[in-house]
Order: C-alpha cells, then sequence, then structure tokens
C-alpha cells in the first residue's frame, strides 16, 4: 500500500558540509561453492559503487528486490567485507582500521532494522536493549546511562520513559516496536543513520508517525541518513537525493526533484511509469515492474545490465559495452549510452 505523502511539502532541511562517508568503488562478492567442487562463481551483489554523503544529507538508495541495496547497506554497516574498493567515514579508511576504530565506527552508524520485532531481543527489557550499546561502548556510570536512556526516550517520544523501560518487546505494539529500533540505533549519538526500509511492516497508521519522528531526529542531530527502500512515495518526503540501482550497480544519481521530473535512465523512467497515480511521487515501485526479470548476479548480462530489458538499447553497442557515468547536467549521472 502506498503512502499517502502529505506529511510536509517543505525541502528537507539539512546542512550540506564536509564529506562524511565515501564509498569508492565498491565491490561485495559471495563466492559460490558447488558441493564436491569447490568454486562455482560468484554472486555480484554490489559491483563497482561510488558515491560521497556529506554531514547531514539524506539519500535515498531504491530498486527492486536483489538489486543489491541490502548488501550495499550491510557493508556501510561493517556487517559484510568488501570484496574490493572501499569506505572512507570521516577521513578513515574502513579497510585500514583496527579493532578498536572499528567498533568507534560501528558506534557513530546507527541502524534501523525493517523488522522491528524481530531487532529486539525478546527477552531484554527496554531498559536493558538500549543500556546494552552503551555498555559495550565503555560507558561504565550507571547513572550517565541512565541519563543517556531517558533522553533518548524522550526523543523518540516514548515519555514517560519509566511507563516503557521495564517492558519487553511483545508487550509493545509495533509503532512503539520501532521507536525502541530508532532509540537504540541514536543511544551512541551517531553521525550516520542506515534505515532498512523502517516503515513497510507496520500499519499504514504508524508510518507517518515514525516517518516524521525520523525526520526530526535528522534535523536535530544534523544527522546523515541512507534510507533503503522499494516504496518511492516515502522517498522524496524522506530525502534530498536518490540513488537508483539495478543489478549491483548505480544507474542513476541525482536530487529528488530532477529525476522525478525528468528521469534519465530508461530503468527509473520505467520505475515511475510503472503506476497508475498520476503523481509519479506516489509511485511503488511494486506496483508494477518493468517488464522481465532482474538478471542474475552470477552471471550478469554483458554490456548494460538492463539491456535485455531496455525499449531503447541501442543495437551492437548496449549488449557489448558497459556504459560509463555520464554527467548529462549538473548533480545528475545515468550509466546508460544514450547520455554519451
Ligand atoms: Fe538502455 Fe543502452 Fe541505456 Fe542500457 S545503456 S539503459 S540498454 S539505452
Amino acid at each position: 500500500m502506498a503512502l499517502n505523502v502529505t506529511l510536509n511539502n517543505d525541502a528537507p532541511k539539512t546542512q550540506v558540509g564536509d564529506t562524511l562517508l565515501s564509498v569508492e568503488d565498491l565491490r561485495v562478492w559471495f563466492e559460490l561453492k558447488r558441493w564436491g567442487f569447490g568454486h562455482a562463481g560468484y554472486v555480484r551483489a554490489v559491483d563497482g559503487v561510488t558515491f560521497d554523503l556529506k554531514y547531514g544529507e539524506s539519500t535515498a538508495v531504491v530498486g527492486e528486490s536483489g538489486c543489491g541495496k541490502s548488501s550495499l547497506m550491510k557493508t556501510i554497516l561493517g556487517i559484510n567485507v568488501p570484496t574490493k574498493g572501499d569506505i572512507v567515514f570521516q577521513g578513515r579508511h574502513m579497510s585500514k582500521m583496527d579493532r578498536s576504530e572499528l567498533k568507534w565506527y560501528r558506534s557513530q552508524v546507527g541502524y534501523v532494522q525493517q523488522d522491528p520485532y524481530g531487532a529486539l531481543a525478546p527477552f531484554m527489557t527496554v531498559e536493558r536493549i538500549l543500556e546494552e550499546p552503551l555498555i559495550i561502548n565503555g560507558i561504565r556510570s550507571k547513572s550517565e546511562r541512565m541519563e543517556r536512556i531517558y533522553k533518548v526516550m524522550d526523543e523518540v517520544k516514548m515519555s514517560p520513559a519509566d511507563d516503557f523501560l521495564q517492558k519487553f518487546p511483545h508487550m509493545l505494539s509495533g509503532g512503539q516496536q520501532q521507536r525502541i529500533v530508532i532509540a537504540r540505533a541514536m543511544i551512541m549519538e551517531p553521525k550516520l543513520l542506515v534505515a532498512d526500509e523502517p516503515v513497510s511492516m507496520l500499519d499504514a497508521s504508524v508510518r507517518v508517525e515514525i516517518l516524521r519522528l525520523l525526520r526530526n531526529l535528522q534535523e536535530q542531530h544534523n544527522l546523515a541518513v541512507i534510507y533503503i527502500t522499494h516504496d518511492l512515495s516515502t522517498v522524496r518526503y524522506f530525502s534530498e537525493r536518490i540513488f537508483v540501482m539495478y543489478a549491483g550497480k548505480l544507474v542513476e544519481r541525482s536530487r529528488i526533484e530532477p529525476l522525478v521530473q525528468n528521469p534519465l535512465h530508461p530503468y527509473t523512467q520505467a520505475l515511475l511509469e510503472a503506476t497508475s497515480d498520476p503523481d509519479a511521487r506516489n509511485a511503488s515501485i511494486y506496483r508494477e515492474l518493468p517488464p522481465g526479470e532482474p538478471p542474475s548476479l552470477v552471471n550478469p548480462p554483458s554490456g548494460c545490465r538492463f539491456h535485455p530489458r531496455c525499449p531503447q538499447a541501442i543495437q551492437g553497442l548496449c549488449e557489448v559495452e558497459v556504459p560509463p557515468e555520464f554527467i548529462p547536467a549538473p548533480e545528475r549521472m545515468a550509466a546508460c549510452w544514450l547520455y554519451k
């Protein structure tokens, strides 16, 4: 169900400053092994992705299931190890971080999962859930931990906190559980929040509240946000820029409004056109996908990976040569031979 975007039509207010995060030619390949025969190829989940994110900037990453957006997210979170390329955070290369630096890095990147109930340990109280990252990160004073817990509970509108701190996750509604997931993501006061479809498993009635909460936190804390979603209806509200992924690659990068008004890449055009809603900003990718299936990431098509589905493919070129990133307008990138 697409969300009606009537929350706030103001442009997102963020301060654009120095670069917080750089993703440099990132590849995340998973080796396939055939029983008894050893190496059987690679799943090229992320295959040469490059972008920068500034302090306080929010970027949405959209694409069909299996496009690589979740693998990209897990690599930024430090869960997946890059096969090639690197992630640079506040000038520090992740590949060169030692254990204590990785611990610091993880404390600076909050993670909001898709499924709040699955994300919360069922045997822990809310207080224990919020206290754990503080203990892991060396905050020894109980009073300091409780001070932070009360502050973050207030920020996620779970107040009075004493009404919730001794409850277990199953005693909370889905919306309350997601507020606790957000509180846990915020408790170390991170610079970057990675939100993986944060409202897709919630009732429509609470989606707006959770999106509004995330937006308020972003503004209050000058948070950079990577918002992973398949639902374009929430993107414009929440993000300044949008990255479109297809088969492990970024195929278009743009600010939101120019992309909605004039999508460049044929895949982005198909995503926006694939809706009966006259307002393309309310499009949901899954109402109707472009014809054909997303390709195998083990044996992706040669040349442009979208060419078997592309109505504008240039014969003799698109199926042979991989399109580089063209910049047809300021702050716009399209990996497509049409913009050579
Ligand atoms: Fe279509 Fe060719 Fe552009 Fe790929 S490079 S999207 S096949 S026109």
